[in-house]
């Protein structure tokens, strides 16, 4: 796929949100609405709140992540957008997700305190921290849906495809040749 990028991005919420709750209704809506516009966008990524923040990590086309953030600047929920990082990937982290929501404060909190942060603030976290936060969110479980299942098997390039319908034709020849002369050698004894 060409011209993919990762755009990371946090903000404020503008409401209470009570994230300890197993079903918080802002939360909830906000998903609702991204995953329907997200898979007919081509978009995926991982959505993390706490502490009246948010993270996000928005995958897909470029134009595409573009003007979603751009929108998401006109949306009244939240406010103080600050993006973290926009860089050009090979391969989204979050393919299967139309938006992976993630909620583990425990855990979080722990992946904080190791590196020296007392709590979930994304407006005090470094380049480096914000990159291992994206692998944990890539590994922690899901907090509002089963985890779907593995891909589809990936399409073969056609330089590859070509080689490997060669490799195949070469494999049933050289098998021809073998049984006839396997056939040759039975009637020869
Ligand atoms: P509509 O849903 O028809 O919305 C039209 C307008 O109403 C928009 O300007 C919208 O901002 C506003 N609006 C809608 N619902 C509410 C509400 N409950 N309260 C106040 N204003 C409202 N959208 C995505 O498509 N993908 C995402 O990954 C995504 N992530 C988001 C993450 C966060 C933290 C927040 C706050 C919003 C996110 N959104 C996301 C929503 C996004 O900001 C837009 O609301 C949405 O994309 C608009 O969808 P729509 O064009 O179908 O318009």
């Amino acid at each position: 796929m060409a011209n993919l990028v990762r755009l990371i991005y946090i903000s404020r919420s503008t409401s209470e949100i009570n994230d300890t709750v197993e079903f918080e209704p802002g939360i909830a809506l906000i998903l609702a609405k991204s995953r329907v516009n997200n898979r007919q966008n081509g978009l995926g990524g991982v959505l993390y709140f706490g502490n009246g923040c948010f993270f996000q990590c928005l995958e897909g086309p470029a134009e595409k992540v573009d003007a979603l953030y751009q929108k998401l600047h006109q949306d009244p929920r939240h406010s103080d957008l600050k993006m973290l990082s926009r860089q050009k990937i090979e391969q989204p982290a979050f393919a299967k997700w139309d938006m992976k929501y993630v909620k583990l404060d425990a855990q979080i909190n722990n992946f904080l305190k190791a590196r020296g942060y007392e709590k979930f603030d994304p407006y005090a976290m470094d380049d480096k921290t914000t990159e291992d936060l994206i692998r944990f969110l890539k590994l922690a479980p899901p907090a509002d849906q089963e985890e779907p299942a593995d891909d589809e098997p990936v399409l073969l390039a056609p330089k590859h495809e070509r080689m490997l319908r060669f490799a195949v034709t070469l494999s049933m020849l050289s098998l021809v040749v073998s049984l006839g002369a396997l056939a040759v050698a039975l009637k020869i004894l």
